[in-house]
């Protein structure tokens, strides 16, 4: 998976290449999916969700642009698996998901791989969590119409969030940048999600 899927594909960061290498993501699959776990695409997680590609996760972490010592929200928990990528690329953790079920046993499986540094909230992540805020990075793994405004208010100076943003026929993964009173956007490359669900995302 790491040579074939992510390194041939553009992911060069060597931190991220060795989270996914460590993290076993045939433990945050149903028990059958498990012969597909390291599969090239999305999976079936329940709830009508899924675990992401591979690569997209590590797009994702990479585009964060981690060095260790972050605090990141990250929004669309599903089945844990991006959480504890990201365990591994930063200090803490704080991942929000709006199915209570997939949030209850996506902690079950963090607390059984001992994962010290991921806390799991359920409720809407589309507003982020303004009391907990300034967050060095922020991951969204579901689309959102447009920027939500609460999540790049919620950002550090210097910060990145990296979400999709739906485009006429495509998401498009982008990646904001907190400079001052700025937020400065860059587009990483078409992807497909999910909907983000929530008072700044799409209606349900
Ligand atoms: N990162 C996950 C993993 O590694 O398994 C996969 C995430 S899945 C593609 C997207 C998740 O976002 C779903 O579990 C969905 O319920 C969640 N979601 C959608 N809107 C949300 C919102 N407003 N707040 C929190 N979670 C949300």
């Amino acid at each position: 998976m790491v040579e074939r899927q992510l390194r041939r594909r553009g992911i060069s960061d060597q931190r991220v290449l060795e989270a996914m290498r460590e993290v076993p993501r045939e433990l945050f699959v149903p028990e059958e999916q498990r012969r597909r776990a390291y599969a090239d695409s999305a999976l079936p997680i329940g709830s009508g969700q899924t675990i992401s590609q591979p690569w997209i996760v590590a797009a994702i972490c990479q585009s964060l642009e981690l060095a260790g010592p972050e605090r990141v929200l990250e929004i669309g928990t599903g089945s844990g698996y991006s959480s504890a990528v990201l365990a591994l690329l930063a200090a803490e953790v704080v991942t929000i998901e709006r199915h209570a079920e997939l949030a209850q046993e996506a902690e079950a499986r963090i607390r059984e791989l001992g994962i010290p540094n991921v806390e799991v909230v359920v409720g809407d992540g589309s507003r982020g969590l303004p009391e907990r805020g300034p967050f060095e990075a922020i991951a969204v793994h579901a689309t959102a119409p447009r920027p939500p405004r609460s999540l790049a208010e919620q950002l550090a100076e210097g910060g990145r969030l990296v979400i999709p943003i739906a485009q006429r026929g495509a998401d498009m993964l982008t990646q904001y940048r907190r400079r001052g009173d700025e937020v400065v956007a860059e587009v990483i490359g078409p992807c497909r999600f999910v909907p983000l669900i929530g008072e700044e995302g799409f209606e349900s």
